[in-house]
């Protein structure tokens, strides 16, 4: 890349752009814009295919086409805008689904989850590259990481020191940041809590861990799927429950003398799921919603059981991390063995591949599957 001051060159790489709603992705080369000077381009080395991409391709969640999807991705620092300080070229970086500017009231209250250099975007997210059409694509969620390079605002990339490999440590700006801070910095689970996880995809699966991690007495896993059911046991679950085949809610309650989870962590997304979270929990109980099924839905609930039984209801949107301590912690948790992966990396696709990595997980089939990217 060119020192700062001369006219760098333009780049570019292949991308997956989803150009229309529900439509196969289209991979082609796109030239990536001028790079902002409060912005760094990042040399993709891993994504994970998150249900959330799977929401925004089928258009339950508004992003507007042309973009590029991919909303938590780990790279390679290849070229830092003027303003940015504390990124240097060269640098592996993982790059969250959120950012933390600092400067925003969120930030500056100590909520950086919350950043407005992302939710007060407005759902309008900046144009990062062009095809060969001359029109601008955007960058989903300021991530868009199907794609060979992302350009990422400076208050978006965390360096990270680790000999893990990229695919491990791309899950750590989605799924690993929202399961175990749901339970360690929202739920804040004690030990001996009974908990129920409604959900045993790639969340509800670091959610486990993280709670067995917390010491947590009974745990009660609810999930329709048979292969995550058996993922789950693996990993320790004492309970497993087919919300298919049986009341979940009375079968979270009869195993947990008949009062319901201390905790119940949602990690499904549907509002049955949900409202199944809110009711499994004892009177008084804290329940953790992460998920959404599309961007209208609402959530009905029993008044009795929501105001008069003081059921709290928490929201945890990426786990409530810090990214600058958290992100490195987690990682050392990873490299330690306190967190496994190997259940939850299901395999690993090529860009060309980003279609079926999208059916696999839409059919559940993949717990998360990886974009992995050879040079
Ligand atoms: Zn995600
Ligand atoms: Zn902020």
């Amino acid at each position: 890349m060119s020192p700062r001051g001369t006219a760098a060159p333009v780049v570019r790489g292949r991308a997956g752009v989803l150009r229309e709603i529900g439509e196969p992705f289209s991979i082609e080369q796109v030239e990536m814009l001028p790079l902002d000077p409060a912005r760094v381009l990042v040399r993709t080395h891993a994504s994970p295919f998150c249900s959330t991409d799977v929401k925004n391709w089928s258009g339950k969640l508004f992003k507007v086409p042309p973009t590029i999807l991919g909303h938590a991705s780990i790279g390679e620092v290849v070229e830092v805008g003027s303003e940015v300080r504390g990124v240097t070229v060269g640098q592996r970086v993982v790059v969250p689904g959120t950012p933390e500017c600092g400067r925003c009231y969120y930030c500056a209250i100590g909520e950086p989850w919350q950043c407005g250099e992302l939710f007060d975007l407005g759902g309008v997210y900046p144009d990062v590259a062009r095809g060969d059409d001359g029109a601008a694509i955007s960058c989903a969620g300021c991530v868009g990481g199907y794609a060979e390079y992302m350009s990422a605002s400076g208050n978006q990339v965390f360096p990270i020191e680790s000999d893990l490999s990229s695919e491990v440590l791309s899950m750590l700006g989605c799924g690993i940041t929202t399961g175990v801070g749901s339970v360690a910095n929202v739920a804040e689970v004690a030990p001996g809590e009974s908990v129920a996880i409604v959900g045993a995809g790639h969340v509800g699966l670091w959610m486990l861990q993280a709670a067995r991690l917390a010491g947590a007495g009974t745990i009660v896993v609810v999930e329709p799927h048979a292969g995550r059911r058996a993922i789950a046991a693996s990993l320790g679950a004492d309970h497993l429950v087919d919300p298919d085949d049986t009341d979940a809610v009375e079968a979270v309650r009869d195993l947990t003398g008949g009062r319901g989870a201390d905790v119940v962590l949602e990690a499904a997304g549907p509002t049955a799921a949900q409202r199944i979270a809110v009711r499994a929990a004892r009177r008084g109980g804290r329940t953790v919603l992460t998920g959404f099924e599309v961007g209208t839905a609402e959530l009905g609930l029993p008044q009795v059981e929501t105001a008069l039984q003081s059921r709290r209801i928490l929201s945890s949107q990426n786990g409530q991390v810090h990214m600058r301590s958290d992100l490195q912690r987690y990682t050392g948790m990873l490299e330690r063995g306190l967190l496994d992966p190997d259940p939850i990396l299901t395999r690993t696709y090529a860009l060309d591949e980003l279609d079926l990595a999208r059916d696999r997980s839409g059919s559940l089939d993949d717990v998360c599957g990886i974009i992995a990217f050879d040079y």
